[in-house]
C-alpha cells in the first residue's frame, strides 16, 4: 500500500515478471482512466502486454463475460507462465481472478484494486468468481493473487457513493477485530470523509493487514474467516430484497446496525457500544436507518428464515463488544424481526 505507487507499477511488474506475456483485464471505465496508461507504460518499458476490457458494472460479472475473456486470452496465445493483471474494482478482481484460476487450469495473477471496497476487502483473500441467476458469487474458486498493489491516490476519481461503499467494510473490519483501530476511525471520521490521502493510506493498510491475518489463518473459510461476515448476514438480505438497488457497502452498513441490535437483544453487546457503532457509520455518511422492507418475503427467504414458524437460523456472527465477535450464534426469527423495527 503506497501513495502514487501506480506510476511505478510498470517497473515493479516488469522486474518481478521478466519475459512473461502480460494480460491486463479491466472494465470500460477503468480502461479509460488508468488501463490505457498502464498498457502504454508497460509497452514503452519493453513489456509484452495487451489489454482486455468488459462493460463496467456488476451485470458483467457473469458466465458470458467469463467465457469471452477465455476466448480472447486463448486467441492471444496465453501460456501457463503468462501473468494476468486485474486492474479495477471488485467486479474486475473477481472476474479476472476467476479467469486466472481456470484458464489453462490456472495462471498467476496480480491485483491492482481501484475502488476502496476492492482495496480494503475483495482484492485480498483469494475469493474469485462470478454471479449466477440464483444469486451473487455462486460460481468461483479460491485463487490467491501473487501480489496486491494498492495506490490510495487512485481513489481521487472514484464517485463518492463508491467510496462510502468501501468505508462500510472498513468499519466492519475494525468493529470485528480491533477496538483501537475502531477508536481511530471514530476520531478521524471527518478527515476520512474529506478523502485525505495520507489518512486513507493508513486506513487501507490497517484494514488489509487485519484481513490478511484472518485469511492467513483460515484461507478456505471454514472457521475464523467467518468473522469477516459481520454485518453481512442481514446485509446480503437487504441487498437481495432491494433487487440490488441498495449497494453492497450500504447494505453492509445497515446489516451492521441491525445485527448489533440483535447482539444487544441477545445480551452480548452493551447499548452504548451499539450507539458508538451507529455514530461511527453516520459520521462516515453511511446509512444507519433501517429501511421499510418493500419485499419482506424475499428478505426472509434470503436469510433462510420462515417468519411464521419462527425457525431458528444459526449463521450469525455477532459483536460481543467493539473489537470482539462470537461466531455461529443462533437467533430466533422474532429477534431478527424486532431488530428491523426502528
Ligand atoms: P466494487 O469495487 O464496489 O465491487 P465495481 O468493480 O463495479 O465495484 O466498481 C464500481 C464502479 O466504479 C465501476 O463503474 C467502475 O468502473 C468504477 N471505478 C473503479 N475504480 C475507479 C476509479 N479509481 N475511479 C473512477 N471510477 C472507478
Ligand atoms: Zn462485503
Amino acid at each position: 500500500v503506497r501513495q502514487d505507487l501506480f506510476h511505478q507499477l510498470h517497473d515493479v511488474v516488469l522486474r518481478g515478471w521478466k519475459g512473461r506475456k502480460l494480460f491486463i483485464i479491466t472494465d470500460s471505465n477503468v480502461r479509460r482512466l488508468y488501463g490505457s496508461r498502464l498498457l502504454q507504460a508497460l509497452s514503452s518499458a519493453g513489456g509484452d502486454a495487451c489489454l482486455l476490457d468488459f462493460l463496467a458494472g456488476e451485470k458483467s460479472k457473469n458466465a458470458s463475460t467469463f467465457l469471452s475473456l477465455h476466448s480472447a486470452l486463448l486467441g492471444l496465445g496465453i501460456r501457463r507462465d503468462s501473468l494476468i493483471i486485474a486492474l479495477g474494482g471488485g467486479v474486475v478482481g473477481d472476474v479476472a481472478g476467476f479467469v486466472a484460476a481456470t484458464v489453462l487450469r490456472g495462471v498467476p495473477f496480480i491485483q491492482i484494486p481501484t475502488t476502496l471496497l476492492a482495496q480494503v476487502d475483495s482484492s485480498v483473500g483469494g475469493k474469485v468468481g462470478i454471479d449466477h441467476q440464483f444469486g451473487k458469487n455462486l460460481i468461483g474458486a479460491f485463487h490467491q493473487p501473487a501480489a496486491v498493489y494498492v495506490d490510495p491516490s487512485i481513489l481521487k476519481t472514484l464517485p463518492s457513493a463508491e467510496f462510502r461503499n468501501g468505508l462500510a467494510e472498513v468499519v466492519k473490519i475494525a468493529a470485528a477485530l480491533d477496538a483501537r483501530f475502531f477508536r481511530e476511525i471514530e476520531r478521524e471520521a471527518h478527515v476520512i470523509t474529506l478523502h485525505s490521502t495520507s489518512t486513507l493510506t493508513r486506513l487501507i493498510s490497517r484494514s488489509v493487514g487485519l484481513k490478511a491475518a484472518v485469511v492467513g489463518k483460515d484461507e478456505f473459510d471454514t472457521g475464523l474467516r467467518k468473522v469477516l461476515n459481520l454485518g453481512h448476514t442481514l446485509g446480503h438480505a437487504f441487498e437481495t430484497a432491494s433487487g440490488y438497488e441498495i449497494q453492497h457497502g450500504m447494505a453492509v452498513a445497515l446489516g451492521l446496525v441491525a445485527e448489533s441490535r440483535i447482539a444487544v437483544a441477545m445480551g452480548l453487546l452493551q447499548r452504548h457500544e451499539y450507539h458508538r457503532l451507529v455514530q461511527a457509520l453516520a459520521a462516515l455518511k453511511l446509512p444507519t436507518k433501517i429501511p421499510r422492507l418493500k419485499n419482506a418475503a424475499k428478505f426472509f427467504a434470503a436469510l433462510g428464515v420462515d417468519k411464521k414458524t419462527e425457525a431458528r437460523v444459526t449463521k450469525f456472527v455477532l459483536l460481543k463488544g467493539i473489537g470482539h465477535t462470537v461466531i455461529g450464534v443462533e437467533v430466533p426469527a422474532s429477534v431478527i424481526i424486532e431488530s428491523l423495527r426502528s
